[in-house]
């Protein structure tokens, strides 16, 4: 069995406390490793660790050099992707089919923001004080603390990594409990990159013992979390005891809306892409199908028929179309939202329980779910599930769409699914989600601005101005000639 330690200044570190956790392949239910149980003090050690580094050697690199190494790192990954992305299914359960491909993707964010680093410029500002000259500078921040949740570890480390060294800054990671063992391995890439000790270091543990510590420390400089809007706030409230400044992607109840003039076929394959893809857990699941009255039955009956034929079960086979989930606690949570819309009246249409088919093995499997009957008010409809668990509204007009998918106080993705452009920009001006997607869904990538409105977020990840994240402004005023002008007044 395999054991894993914190990985602390280039070294690998045991936990101060000498304990570990065991962390389950959730297709077979069984333990595959161990992995170190952090504390404070484990917290403090990585964040001395990141603080020399950012007043060592890091701080006085130059960018460009600093965008070398992040694409040399870049070249690495590609070459480790495939066995980076067995690392990950074998964690999280997640298909090998989208995980594979989703570690070689990993590349592009180091690689774009390893190019951005010495293109971040400050300016030369006109002055209206004859005499001075004023000009700003981007700084980083310092060591930022990175925490992540269990369903794309090495994805979500890499929208704020890559970003973050970018700007200069240092970093303490600290993946979830659930899903520890691809961010730990990662760092021994970091480490072949040449980047320099104690710039990347990764603890683990469970929230409220090394989480919260790191949060909560004072050379801490920024939290970027992605994670439960629970947590979320309580980082949120923790950091404003700081004045620190923080960057949350939290969940998400996405609608996902089908209007009869959509090319019937595609959008039934986008729905099915927008729940069952990742078994849900994905925070911008299209948990929520808004399907035009007009074209509801024939819909509902389509998407039954496909996701019905999905074939559920080994992870690590390509023909497979849905996982396990990858939580006992999730496994539990999903059944009980099951449960709930039941009792509240829904209708289930397809799945509703564990599936224990041959494909099952030992694995916490649950059938793709799909639910009618659903108004906006149900708890099925308000809460987020992170499970396949699909909840089809209908509706009439496009006011009415708008109207039930603002509904929420989530605001993190949007699915529109019609022929007409006109109605394709007013949806896409009208939806309160920092994503919309017409005619697609799930599509992300390095260049485009990634987050939520609501309480699905705080800042963005991705795209040339996730930089600004990571960096500060000062403004520099430098008097060409000497005065003696009365100090007391503002000049
Ligand atoms: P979680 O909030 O339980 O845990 C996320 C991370 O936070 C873990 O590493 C955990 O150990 C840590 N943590 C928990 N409490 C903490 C505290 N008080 N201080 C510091 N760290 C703490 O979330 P999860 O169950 O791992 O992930 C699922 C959630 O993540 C869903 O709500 C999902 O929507 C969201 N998510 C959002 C995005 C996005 O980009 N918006 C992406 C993926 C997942």
């Amino acid at each position: 069995m395999k054991t894993y330690d914190h990985f602390i200044d280039g070294n690998w570190v045991k936990p101060a406390t000498g304990e570990y956790f065991n962390t389950e392949n959730p297709y077979l239910g069984k333990v595959w490793a161990k992995i170190a149980r952090g504390n404070a003090e484990d917290a403090d050690k990585a964040v001395k660790s990141a603080k020399a580094a950012f007043e060592g050697e890091w701080g006085s690199m130059t960018a460009t050099n600093r965008g070398k190494l992040m694409v040399r790192l870049a070249g690495i990954i590609e070459r480790e992707a495939a066995r980076l992305g067995e690392l990950e299914v074998r964690d999280n359960g997640k298909l090998i089919a989208e995980m594979g491909a989703q570690t070689k993707y990993l590349a592009e964010w180091y690689r774009y923001f390893g190019g951005l680093a010495d293109k971040v410029e400050g300016s030369v500002l006109p002055s209206d004080k004859p005499g001075i000259f004023n000009f700003t500078r981007h700084e980083p921040l310092g060591v930022v603390a990175m925490i992540t949740a269990w369903n794309s570890p090495l994805l979500l480390l890499a929208w704020k990594l890559a970003p973050a060294l970018a700007a200069g800054n240092t970093a303490v990671v600290k993946p979830s409990e659930f899903t520890s063992a691809s961010s730990l391995e990662f760092m021994e890439l970091i480490k072949e990159a040449g980047i320099p000790d104690g710039v990347v270091n990764c603890i683990s543990g469970f929230g409220a013992e090394v989480g919260q510590a790191l949060v909560d420390h004072p050379d801490v400089a920024k939290v970027a979390f992605t994670g439960s809007d629970v947590a979320g706030q309580r980082i949120y409230e923790s950091a404003a005891k700081k004045i620190m400044p923080v960057t949350l992607e939290l969940g998400g109840k996405s609608p996902n809306i089908v209007f009869e003039d959509a090319n019937f076929e595609a959008a039934v394959m986008g729905a099915i892409s927008g729940i069952f893809a990742a078994t849900g857990q994905t925070c911008i699941a299209g948990s929520r199908l808004l399907v035009q009255r007009s074209i509801h039955d024939k819909f509902v009956k389509r998407l039954v028929e496909v996701a019905e034929k999905a074939k559920i079960g080994d992870p690590m086979s390509t023909e497979t179309h849905v996982g396990p989930v990858t939580t006992r606690p999730q496994f539990e949570k999903v059944l009980g939202y099951i449960n709930v819309a039941k009792e509240d009246g829904a209708i289930c249409v397809l799945g509703g329980k564990p599936y224990t088919g041959e494909g099952a093995k030992g694995g916490q499997f649950i059938e793709p779910t799909i639910f009618t009957g659903v108004s906006n008010d149900m708890r099925i409809a308000q809460e987020e599930v992170f499970g396949p668990v699909l909840s089809v509204i209908p509706f009439d007009t496009e006011e009415e769409a708008i109207s039930i998918g603002n509904d929420i106080i989530y605001g993190l993705a949007a699915g529109v699914w019609t022929s007409d452009i006109g109605r394709a920009l007013r949806m896409s001006e009208k939806l309160r989600a920092g994503t919309v997607w017409v005619n697609t869904y799930r599509a992300v990538s390095f260049m485009s601005p990634f987050g939520g409105y609501k309480r699905s977020g705080q800042g963005r990840e991705s795209g040339q101005e996730s930089i600004k994240e990571f960096l500060q402004t000062k403004s520099v005023w430098i008097a060409q000639e000497t005065t003696t002008a009365n100090p007391f007044i503002m000049r």
